[in-house]
């Protein structure tokens, strides 16, 4: 029979800002937002899609994972204070 273990752990923290514009904040304005076509904001904004990909794979980690996990709690929900609006329109688990 075939079996295999996957163990599932993100820890990244993240801080980062244009220099020459630091209000611009990828998460509300987009690629439009971006003023100049600056490249700093450019990555900020890339970043921030490589984030929304990363939650997005995540989830789909935990969906397909949730039928096969033996059950015992997660201990990494201590800190998840930051509940913010899922941007694909997926259910919460
Ligand atoms: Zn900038």
């Amino acid at each position: 029979m075939f079996q295999f273990n996957y163990k599932l752990k993100v820890a990244e923290r993240v801080k980062a800002k244009c220099e020459r514009h630091p209000r611009y904040n990828p998460e509300r304005e987009g690629r439009g937002g971006i003023k100049g076509g600056c490249s700093t904001c450019f990555s900020l904004f890339d970043l921030h899609q490589a984030r929304l990909s990363l939650d997005a794979a995540h989830r789909e980690f935990l969906r397909r994972a949730t039928p096969w996990s033996q059950l015992r709690q997660p201990r990494n929900r201590t800190s998840a204070p930051k509940q913010k609006d899922p941007p694909f329109g997926s259910q919460p688990l």
